[in-house]
């Protein structure tokens, strides 16, 4: 489940070189006030990361400006834009589509949250920063570019602005060329956006959704996983796939979309969490959300159970799932725990969401906070050139010039015991991975913990299909037809018929015979719905 690194190095942290700070300066300051900021922070982050000519535009660091300016052109392409990985400057197609993807979710679940801290502007401007990428890198429906640099790439040490060199690797996803993962994720955020841009401007979230279906209609004719120079080895492309399904269902509620899912994760049950390679339980969500399936509720029931009494703890209560990079699955966890709040009330989610939250904040032994730039005692040392500054490898590991507002490092070892070095990558290097699952936690923090108007929205509960019905058929004669359509409305007009399945005609479950089961009867023979029946 890692990131593979060229360098090898070793991940075991001496005790000799850990820190633990004797002052305590920001465990004492955590209270319900602080995910605001912390949340605002988090975002920020992402300015550090964006690449291309527009870096400097609404961005929060004065030591950003534009950086790889010629990505694509030795082949004629415009592929400028996105985001650098963590602390070096490739842009994987993987983890670009995995931050797109959980950052608009964040903003579609938690939306009162972004809007109580002031947040949702710049939420929704660096998305857009995400999806325009995505865009620019189509060079036509069924070939989309998603890997930019090689390598070499790791051998540099110095701000992306001064980087020269040509970035000789590009990928694209098309004919021949399984990507199937990418396409998914890609896919699932340009619907995210649609949904989140759709009453801000009607045109951009239009394109987008197009986009979506075209990157759907790829990964569907390319199955496979994407090359990523053996950094993000993908092991399975499906569940990927499947939360793009799950995004086009909840727009368009078109059952072939659902049974694609169903087909590609019959089972999103997993002892793990969501991160670039593993997205079954973000979908286990969204799919508890849109369609009341029970095994959807199971999975994500299976997981906290998982968290709580699966996955050890440390001392100070920061749950591990793994060495490197550890705070990146528990944040993930926390924003899938905070969902399963809203959709089912379960208190023990909402605090065990908090005890993490709180940990990274900074109550935790080494009264550290894990978010730089929030409190007063935080990394000084992230693995990130961008953040170094111009140094070079002679100083590179000197502490950081730039303050890298909002990174969430890769955190502390099982003794809550951080080493604040810059060649510890396994603990302190960064990502636009990392932050995405903890903006949507603090989001969800903001919105739960914090006094602002709650919304939520109940999880469907489906009335359940009678299978010795033939939904539509609503003259009995085995065919769903013009001839049913005519009857219904004859019905609805109150022309006096007999022998009509008025069961048979409720084709949306909702207990009642009338327009709304006329309109889609229209729109089923039309061919704009899979199958009957529907609960749009
Ligand atoms: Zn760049």
């Amino acid at each position: 489940m890692k990131k593979l690194c060229s360098v090898l190095m070793v991940a075991v942290m001496s005790l000799s070189s850990a820190i633990l700070p004797a002052f305590n300066a920001s465990a004492a300051s955590i209270s319900n006030s602080s995910y605001p900021e912390a949340l605002k922070y988090s975002i920020w982050f992402y300015d550090a990361n964006k690449c291309g000519k527009d870096v400097a535009v609404d961005n929060v660091f004065s030591w950003r400006s534009a950086c790889h300016t010629t990505d694509g052109s030795d082949i004629g392409i415009d592929l400028t834009g996105g985001f650098h990985d963590c602390g070096d400057h490739i842009k994987f197609g993987i983890t670009n589509g995995y931050a797109a993807s959980i950052l608009g979710w964040s903003l579609y679940e938690f939306k009162a949250g972004f809007d109580a801290s002031g947040t949702t502007n710049k939420m929704l401007s660096t998305l857009k920063y995400f999806t325009d990428y995505i865009m620019n890198c189509r060079e036509s429906s069924t070939k989309y570019y998603y890997h930019v640099g090689d390598p070499s790439d790791h051998e540099y040490w110095g701000p992306p602005e001064a980087q020269t060199g040509s970035r000789t690797i590009k990928r694209y996803m098309g004919s021949g060329q399984g990507a199937a993962d990418v396409c998914g994720l890609y896919s699932g955020a340009l619907s995210l956006m649609y949904l989140n841009y759709k009453d801000i401007d009607p045109t951009y979230a239009n394109k987008c959704l197009t986009a979506a279906k075209e990157l759907y209609a790829l990964g569907k004719n390319n199955p496979g996983v994407g090359n990523a120079d053996g950094f993000y080895t993908s092991s399975d492309w499906k569940d990927d796939m499947a939360w793009a399904a799950m995004w086009l269902y909840v727009i368009e509620k078109n059952n072939s979309y659902l049974n694609d899912a169903n087909s590609w994760l019959p089972s999103p049950a997993t002892n793990w969490t969501m991160c670039w390679n593993d997205m079954k339980l973000a979908v286990a969500a969204v799919g508890a959300s849109a369609t009341g399936d029970s095994k959807y509720k199971d999975a994500l029931t299976s997981s906290m159970t998982f968290w709580k009494n699966g996955v050890s703890t440390s001392n100070g209560g920061l749950k591990i799932l793994d060495s490197w990079g550890t705070l990146r699955y528990t944040s993930a966890q926390c924003m899938l725990s905070l969902v399963y709040y809203k959709l089912y009330k379960d208190e023990s989610a909402k605090s065990f969401a908090k005890s993490q939250i709180d940990y990274i904040l900074g109550d935790n032994p080494a009264n550290m906070s894990y978010i730089i730039g929030f409190g007063s005692n935080y990394p000084k040392h992230p693995h990130h050139r961008a953040a170094s500054g111009y140094v070079g490898w002679d100083n590179w590991k000197s502490p950081a010039k730039n303050v890298l507002t909002g990174a969430l490092v890769g955190g502390p070892d099982n003794s809550d015991r951080y080493t604040d070095e810059t060649d510890k990558f396994t603990c302190t290097e960064v990502g636009i991975d990392y932050n995405a699952g903890l903006v949507g936690a603090m989001a969800g923090m903001v919105q739960f913990y914090c006094d602002i108007p709650q919304y939520t929205n109940p999880p469907v509960t489906p009335t359940p299909t009678n299978p010795s019905i033939k939904y539509g058929d609503i003259n009995n004669d085995g065919e769903v037809n013009a001839i049913d359509f005519a009857a219904l409305r004859q019905y609805l007009l109150g022309i006096p018929t007999s022998n009509l399945n008025l069961t048979a005609a409720d084709v949306n479950l909702d207990g009642e015979t009338d327009s709304l089961d006329f309109g889609i009867m229209r729109r089923f023979l039309l061919g704009m719905l899979g199958s009957l029946p529907y609960r749009g």
